[in-house]
């Protein structure tokens, strides 16, 4: 049994979040980094990296992590025959997991952090300390392991609800060139189609959609064939194809118990309007790291979980219930269509549209007065017609 200050078991973008935090704000702590994978390693993602994402880890004394991956510009929705594109504010990026996580991986063990790979299959709370499978102890630990984390499981949190999404990898067609493209489905809401150009002659290409409880999920040529008739000859020579869950957001959800807290998926923080995770990850894990070295500072370690919890309340509270109130939004078909008409006729739309659905955004004014607009419109034509 090794005793550290921390123990954080998951080293993806959550878990490398949390060392850096941790390791910036009190140098020289003893944090161990645990994954079951050694690095680099794939994870089933769409490998779209909002800016915001970069703003943190550069903020957290990691600059550069984009290096050599070409920014993209411009982002593409469509649902029927409706059709938006526009530049974004501010480019993202679609660098492949394998590439992304391990170069924060290497930036925490950089900054300090010890890396181990295991397997955690049991995590033990006791009175002034936890235990991991015998090996690990710490007063405080973090779970960063992912979709169906054990941490989450050892301090009582059922799974909340979920979406499946398959990807894969396909030679970039030509129009979708430097484009993020997304095409929302007709039938389950929300659920999409998108093919992310990596700027390399690649493209993620895949589908997602929200499960309902208890519903069979669609097997892989169900859902190859969503991609492809959402985005005709988008999975030709594709490779790579791998589903996974995602596990989404919504407000007052429990991401702390006393010495644990809960970061990224495991703390269920997948944005669910758009599936994007990333950026919740690393900005929960760098709250949790933070909480963690100030819990070291004060000896208050039983208010590490409480504290966690304030900030990531502080930081996301407002973002989280606006985007679980748009997912709501999201699963009429007339108010989807209302959002494209509405983005596609204002660029401060659009604009807001991708903060909420890519990062901390909120349901703006000028969101709620477009869409009303274009509510009713459709509605006095209807009336119009019948008349
Ligand atoms: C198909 C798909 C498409 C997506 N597209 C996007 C996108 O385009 N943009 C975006 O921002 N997000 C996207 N997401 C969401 C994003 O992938 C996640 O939100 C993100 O990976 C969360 O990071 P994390 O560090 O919390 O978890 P993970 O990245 O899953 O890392 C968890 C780590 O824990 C390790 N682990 C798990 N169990 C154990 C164990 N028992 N013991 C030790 N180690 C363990 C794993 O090996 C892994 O390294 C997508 C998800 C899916 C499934």
């Amino acid at each position: 049994m090794t005793s550290h200050d921390l123990v954080v078991v998951g080293g993806g973008p959550a878990g490398a979040a949390v060392a850096l935090g941790a390791l910036q704000a009190r140098p020289g702590m003893s944090v161990a980094l645990l994954d079951r994978a050694d690095f680099p390693r794939d994870k089933t993602c769409g490998d779209g990296i909002a800016p915001e994402v970069f703003d943190l880890l550069t903020d957290a004394g990691v600059p550069g992590v984009a290096d050599g991956w070409a920014p993209v510009d411009r982002l593409s929705m469509r649902r029927g025959e409706r059709v938006v594109e526009r530049t974004m504010v501010r480019s993202t990026w679609v660098i492949p997991r394998a590439v992304f996580d391990e170069r924060l991986h290497q930036a925490a063990v950089r900054a300090g952090a010890q890396p181990h790979t295991h397997r955690v299959s049991q995590v033990t709370v006791g009175a002034d300390d936890v235990r991991v499978d015998d090996r690990f102890s710490a007063p405080l630990a973090v779970g960063a392991d992912g979709a169906h984390s054990v941490v989450r499981r050892a301090i009582g949190l059922p799974p909340g609800p979920t979406a499946f999404a398959l990807r894969g990898y396909a030679p970039t067609t030509d129009r979708r060139v430097g484009t993020q493209a997304m095409v929302f489905g007709t039938s389950r809401q929300p659920s999409y189609a998108w093919s992310f150009d990596r700027g390399d002659g690649l493209a993620n290409v895949g589908y997602g959609e929200v499960q309902a409880p208890g519903a069979p999920r669609l097997s892989r040529p169900q859902l190859l064939a969503q991609i492809e008739q959402l985005l005709p000859g988008s999975t030709a020579d594709g490779t790579q194809w791998k589903g996974a869950h995602l596990p989404l957001s919504g407000w007052g959800a429990r991401v702390a118990s006393g010495r644990v807290a809960l970061t990224g998926d495991a703390a269920g923080m997948v944005n669910p309007m758009t599936g994007e995770g990333i950026y919740y990850a690393v900005l929960t894990g760098l709250l949790a790291g933070r909480a963690a070295a100030a819990a070291l500072d004060t000896g208050d370690l039983h208010l590490f979980g409480r504290d966690y919890t304030r900030r990531v309340r502080t930081e996301l509270g407002p973002h989280l219930r606006h985007s679980a109130l748009a997912a709501r939004l999201c699963r009429s078909g007339r108010l989807l269509d209302a959002g494209v008409r509405a983005a596609q006729s204002d660029q401060r739309v659009f604009d807001d549209l991708v903060d909420l659905g890519l990062a901390n955004g909120r349901i703006t004014p000028v969101v709620l007065r477009r869409l009303a607009r274009h509510l009713l419109g459709t509605a006095t034509q209807r009336t119009e017609h019948i008349g």
